[in-house]
């Protein structure tokens, strides 16, 4: 049993983050979990969470705002003291053809999913260095390895994030910190809800059907805490559509 280990997940309140943060605490993690707005989702998670006994906290601040997000890590490493485990998952999609992309769905997408990496390690890391030990997982995406039409500003922010979990892996681990990222493919959540050509992707993925959340949780739970000698890596998760 965990008793006392912590996990943190960003944007754990819908969807991906959901299943990660109740995946963790399905193994003893005590969690809080991170959202942007919608405040009945989150009690919704944390009711749910706490049926694993475990404790659990929903804390509302922008990932993209750096003197919230520090605020918010502060209160949260006064309150328990450890982080175990972190989880930058919160993102979001602002989709449009390149030629047509405005710098505010730019910045939108670098802020809340690349930036907001920047901002939340940060403050765990300086605690994580003293414990001598934590485990960091990064949420990229296929697209972020392989890119996508009408996706600059989200590749290239999920790109960001490989090359962060690689360069963090390198300079962390000697404090047996280790840092790692999963690589959904297409997952069923209200992200991908209403994405067109589905029958088209399907055609892609050799197991002929989306992922789950809990797909991509399972793969989560095993970098962050289910292996020791793994760092530094990408982990798809995408059902074979790219071998
Ligand atoms: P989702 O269902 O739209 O959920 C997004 C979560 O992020 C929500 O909890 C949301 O909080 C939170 N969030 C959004 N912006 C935030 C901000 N500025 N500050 C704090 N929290 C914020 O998305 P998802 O499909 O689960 O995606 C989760 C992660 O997986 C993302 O990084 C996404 O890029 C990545 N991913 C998804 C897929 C896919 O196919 N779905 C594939 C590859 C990668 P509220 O509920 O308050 O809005």
């Amino acid at each position: 049993m965990n008793e006392n280990k912590l996990a943190i997940v960003t944007g754990g309140s819908r969807g991906i983050g959901k299943a990660i943060a109740t995946k963790l605490a399905s193994a003893g993690y005590n969690i809080v979990i991170n959202y942007a707005g919608n405040t009945e989702a989150a009690n919704q998670t944390i009711e749910e969470i706490k049926k694993f006994n475990v404790t659990a906290e929903a804390y509302k601040f922008d990932v993209s705002n750096q003197a919230e997000v520090e605020e918010n890590i502060a209160k949260i490493i006064e309150k328990y003291g450890r982080i175990d485990v972190l989880v930058n998952n919160a993102g979001i999609t602002r989709d449009d053809l390149f030629i047509r992309m405005t710098e505010d769905k730019w910045s939108a997408v670098i802020n809340t999913n690349l930036n907001s990496a920047f901002y939340v390690t940060k403050p765990v890391v300086k605690l994580m260095m003293k414990q001598r030990f934590g485990s960091i997982v990064n949420t990229t995406s296929v697209v972020g390895v392989y890119g996508n039409v009408g996706q600059a500003n989200y590749s290239a922010a999920k790109a960001g994030l490989i090359g962060f979990t690689k360069s963090l892996a390198k300079e962390l681990g000697a404090r047996n910190i280790r840092v790692n990222a999963v690589a959904p493919g297409f997952i069923a959540t209200d992200m991908t809800k209403d994405l067109a050509n589905i029958d088209e992707y399907l055609k892609l993925i050799s197991l002929k059907r989306l992922g789950t959340a809990d797909d991509v949780a399972q793969a989560v739970k095993f970098l962050a805490v289910d292996s020791d000698y793994i760092t530094g890596q990408v982990l798809e998760v995408d059902g074979g559509m790219i071998i």
